[in-house]
C-alpha cells in the first residue's frame, strides 16, 4: 500500500499518524521541529502543548468538549490515551503533565513499526501522494506563503482577529432587534442577519470606560507584524478617542430601536449571524486583547448582553488558518488538490482537542482513502461533525473564523425546549444522541 506522508507532528499530526498507522497504513512525520522552530514550542517533542495543559472540561453529559474528548477515547485516540495517563488533578477539567504527555506520545509513535520521523521543514505543496497537512497556528513561513500562492491572498490568514461570539438563546430580545442596516431584510435570513445593542450616552460612557481599565494580554515577542491592517482591538480604538467607537463599530446609524421608536440610541453594538443554524452571533468589530474575565464583565454591560454565554471569547494572535468553507470538502480535502489533506488548527478549529479530533478524522479519512473503502459521512450530530461540517460548509465563508467546539454547533434534537430552562436536557439531549450516532459510525466504518 501506498505512504501516507504528515506534514507537522503536532497535536493533529501525532493523532493523525497514530489512527493510519493502526489501521495498517504505513506513515511519515515530517516535523521540522527541532531543527527549525517556532516562537511558541520549546521542545522536539511531538504533541507539544504550547500554553496551558488543560483539555478543558471533562464532563461528557453537558459539556461539548467533553463529549469530544468521549468520541475520540471510543476511536482509540492516542491524544486521549496519554491525556488520561498523565492527568493531573483538576476539578472536572482534564489537565495533563505536559513533558510526560509528549514524550509518552513520542515514544509511542516512534516504538510503532509503521511509523518513521523525518526532521525536515516542508515548504511546498506536493504534486502527488497521500498527504496531510497539519503545520498549526505557526506554520512555517515558507510553506505558509506555499499555501498562500495555492489557494489565493485572501484565502488564508496569518492572523486571528476574533470577535466573541454569543449564543443566541442568551440574549435579551425585550432589549435587542433584529434590523440591518442595507438590507430590507426580505428573507427569514436577511431578516435574522443582524441583532442590535443599544445605548444610551451615560451606558456608553460606562462601557468606554470599562473598556479602557480592562486587563489585557500582551503579545508575544514576534507576534505582532501586520496586526493593525483593519482589525484594531476595540480597546485601543477607545485609547485613540473616547467617540471613536461611536464612529467605527458602534456607529448608531440606519437603525431605529422598535422598543423605542422615538428615542434616538446614542452608541448600537451590532451582531451578526454567525451560522447557518442561527444560534450563535458575533459582535461585529468586537475583536480584542482584553483577558477574558474582563471581557465577559464588560460585554455583558451591552444592553441585552446582561445574562449572554459566549461559544467563544475575543482575541487577536498569530494563527495560520484556511478558508475552510471555501477550500476543504468534507472529507477535509483541498479542493484545487484533492489528494492533501489539511488537519489541526490550521483548517480553522481552536484549541488542542479540537485540533486533535480533526487530526483524528483525517488519518481515518486518509488510511481508508489509500486501503481504497469509502467512509460514511460522520454525523453532524456527533462532537466531530458538527465540528467538521462547521468548518467545511456551515460556517459563512466572508466571517469565518476559528471555532471552539460548543453545543451552538449541533443541529437541534426535536420536542427538546429551547432557552434557558431546558438547557441541562437539551445538553443530555446533544450528548445522548451524539454517543449513539459516533458508536454507529465508528462501528460502519469498521
Ligand atoms: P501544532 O500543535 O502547533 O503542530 C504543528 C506542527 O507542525 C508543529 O510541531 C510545527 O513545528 C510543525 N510545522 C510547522 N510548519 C512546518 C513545516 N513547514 N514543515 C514541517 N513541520 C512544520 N490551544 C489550547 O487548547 N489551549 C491553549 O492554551 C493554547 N495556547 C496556545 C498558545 C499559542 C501561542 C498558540 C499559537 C496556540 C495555542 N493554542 C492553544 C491553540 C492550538 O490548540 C494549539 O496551537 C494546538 O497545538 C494546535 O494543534 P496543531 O496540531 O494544529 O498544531
Amino acid at each position: 500500500t501506498e505512504t501516507l506522508h504528515i506534514v507537522g507532528g503536532g497535536m493533529a499530526g501525532a493523532e493523525a499518524a497514530w489512527q493510519a498507522a493502526q489501521a495498517g497504513i504505513d506513515v511519515v512525520i515530517h516535523e521540522m521541529r527541532p531543527k527549525t522552530g517556532t516562537f511558541a514550542h520549546k521542545s522536539g517533542d511531538l504533541a507539544e502543548m504550547v500554553c496551558s495543559n488543560s483539555f478543558r472540561s471533562d464532563d461528557d453529559e453537558q459539556n461539548a468538549v467533553g463529549l469530544l474528548h468521549w468520541e475520540m477515547r471510543a476511536a482509540g485516540s492516542l491524544i486521549m490515551e496519554m491525556a488520561d495517563t498523565h492527568r493531573l488533578p483538576a476539578g472536572g477539567a482534564l489537565a495533563v503533565d505536559r513533558e510526560a504527555f509528549s514524550q509518552g506520545i513520542t515514544n509511542r509513535l516512534m516504538d510503532h513499526p509503521k511509523i518513521r520521523r523525518e526532521d525536515t521543514e516542508i515548504t511546498s505543496l506536493p504534486e502527488k501522494g497521500h498527504w496531510i497537512f497539519a503545520t498549526g497556528p505557526l506554520t512555517s513561513d515558507a510553506l505558509g506563503q506555499a499555501i498562500r500562492a495555492e489557494t489565493g491572498a485572501e484565502a488564508l490568514a496569518f492572523f486571528d482577529a476574533i470577535a466573541p461570539i454569543v449564543h443566541f438563546d442568551s440574549i435579551d430580545l425585550t432589549k435587542a432587534w433584529f434590523q440591518s442596516r442595507y438590507d430590507k431584510g426580505e428573507t427569514e435570513e436577511e431578516r435574522t442577519a443582524y441583532l442590535n445593542c443599544p445605548m444610551d450616552r451615560a451606558q456608553y460612557e460606562a462601557f468606554i470606560d470599562a473598556l479602557l481599565a480592562a486587563e489585557k494580554t500582551a503579545f508575544h515577542e514576534g507576534e505582532t507584524a501586520g496586526y493593525f491592517d483593519g482589525c484594531l482591538p476595540i480597546e485601543v480604538m477607545a485609547e485613540r478617542g473616547r467617540e471613536t467607537l461611536r464612529h467605527g463599530p458602534m456607529k448608531p446609524v440606519g437603525l431605529t430601536n422598535p422598543h423605542a421608536p422615538e428615542v434616538k440610541s446614542h452608541a448600537i453594538v451590532q451582531l451578526r449571524r454567525d451560522n447557518a443554524l442561527g444560534t450563535l452571533y458575533n459582535i461585529v468589530g468586537f475583536q480584542t486583547k482584553m483577558k477574558y474575565g474582563a471581557q465577559t464583565d464588560v460585554f455583558r454591560m451591552i444592553p441585552g448582553l446582561e445574562n449572554a454565554r459566549f461559544a467563544r471569547l475575543g482575541g487577536i494572535h498569530r494563527n495560520t488558518f484556511l478558508n475552510s468553507p471555501t477550500l476543504l470538502d468534507a472529507e477535509l480535502r483541498l479542493k484545487s488538490r484533492p489528494h492533501i489533506r489539511f488537519a489541526g488548527q490550521i483548517t480553522g478549529v481552536e484549541g488542542y482537542v479540537e485540533s486533535s479530533a480533526m487530526g483524528l478524522l483525517a488519518g481515518r479519512l486518509s488510511a481508508a482513502a489509500i486501503l481504497g473503502r469509502a467512509l460514511p459521512a460522520v454525523p453532524a450530530t456527533t462532537a466531530t461533525g458538527a465540528l467538521v461540517t462547521h468548518i467545511t460548509g456551515g460556517a459563512e465563508a466572508k466571517t469565518f473564523q476559528p471555532m471552539n467546539v460548543n453545543f451552538g454547533l449541533f443541529p437541534p434534537v426535536e420536542g427538546l425546549k429551547g432557552g434557558r430552562r431546558g438547557r441541562r436536557d437539551r445538553y443530555k439531549g446533544y450528548t445522548d444522541r451524539a454517543k449513539a450516532d459516533w458508536t454507529g459510525w465508528l462501528g460502519a466504518a469498521g
